[in-house]
């Protein structure tokens, strides 16, 4: 990236009313076959010309492709079974129903492969395009075949460098993986889990990040983060490790979160997408919140490698609201450029 700066958002974006029923996470598509495919289509536009109108640097689908960041993209693999499911427990936070894995994992075909190439034929700009890692992946599953947890991840990660590799054939930038139970199994990520990531972007070229969050603004999480205490250190844990890995770019929480700012230092070195934008509440930060946390971020990684960026995705929250936060993070962003430049 030339830019000083470059503002993007962590995923996903809301969906167009007659798509999907919005401000609701997941909810299931409105239209069918031939239609589906030219409304995502149609959304992928929208996405993109909202992104550009607020000035966003480096651009995505917005997720308008896919109902759920995990779940879309496991419906495409051999191995798992969606009609037999298991309730277990996500993230050590919530129940879900999931599907079973009843057999060896592996791609049928690509799966965003084609939706990536339409977003490179809209668009000049740098794009990024989001899978789920393989730790945030096996803990969406019942696995009654490998039984291991670090078994099925290596698998996963396989299957995700073959789904990479043709992502970056196709022209993304930037290949982020969705890594929010990094939050969560410290030990497993140290032992095994950044290994299966560094797996998954074997042999790229492309820059490659890596997202880790305190989830989207609904309830389970929300109730997670007020039993967190006063401060939040889980990056403590896993950065020191991630710091020595491949990973380009780290994509973390900041704005309204109680992550002390200073742990950014133990990934020195590293590009960080600095969440700037809380997608926990429809208040709308100013330009200058933004500039502050920016300015804050300043202090601990260096200003060619800081990417003005949102705590996590914005699905859930109206067409209007995500739009005005948008335009809150470039404009923030603008003001902090202006000052380094001066
Ligand atoms: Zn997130």
């Amino acid at each position: 990236m030339t830019t000083l700066l470059p503002t993007s958002t962590a995923g996903s974006l809301p969906k167009p009313s007659w798509l999907a029923q919005p401000e609701v996470l997941w909810s299931p598509w409105k239209l069918q076959e031939a239609e589906l495919v030219e409304g995502k289509q149609d959304a992928l536009r929208l996405a993109l010309h909202e992104q550009r109108h607020a000035g966003i640097d480096i651009v995505s689908d917005g997720e308008q492709s896919r109902q759920h960041f995990v779940t879309t993209f496991i419906e495409h693999l051999n191995g798992v079974d969606f009609e037999q499911r298991e309730t277990v427990r996500i993230r050590d936070r919530y129940d879900a129903s999931v599907p079973s894995v009843i057999g060896d994992v592996s791609r049928q075909k690509p799966v965003f492969v084609d939706d990536a190439a339409f977003l490179r034929a809209q668009t000049d700009q740098p794009i990024k395009w989001a899978l789920p890692g393989p730790m945030t992946m096996i803990d969406t599953l019942y696995d009654g075949h490998y039984k291991s947890r670090e078994k099925l991840a290596w698998e996963f990660a396989k299957i995700l460098n073959q789904e990479a590799k043709e992502l970056e054939a196709a022209g993304v930038d930037i290949i982020q993986f969705d890594e929010p139970a990094f939050n969560v199994f410290f030990d497993e990520v140290n032992d095994w889990g950044i290994a299966t990531l560094e797996r998954a972007i074997e042999g790229l070229k492309c820059e490659t990040a890596v997202h880790i969050c305190y989830g989207y603004g609904i309830k389970a999480n929300t109730d997670w983060k007020s039993s967190l205490g006063s401060e939040w250190r889980q990056y403590e844990e896993v950065f020191p490790k991630l710091r020595q890995s491949n990973i380009d770019i780290v994509s973390l929480e900041c704005h309204n979160s109680r992550v002390p700012m200073e742990l950014i230092e133990l990934i020195r070195g590293k590009k960080v997408m600095v969440g700037a934008i809380d997608v926990a509440t429809n208040t709308i930060e100013t330009p200058e919140e933004v500039a502050n946390t920016l300015r804050k971020a300043l202090q601990f990684v260096d200003a060619d490698k800081l990417y003005p960026c949102t705590n996590c995705g914005m699905a859930p929250l109206s067409r209007q609201v995500a739009r005005a936060k948008m335009d809150a993070l470039s404009q923030g962003a603008a003001i902090v450029r202006q000052e380094l430049t001066r």
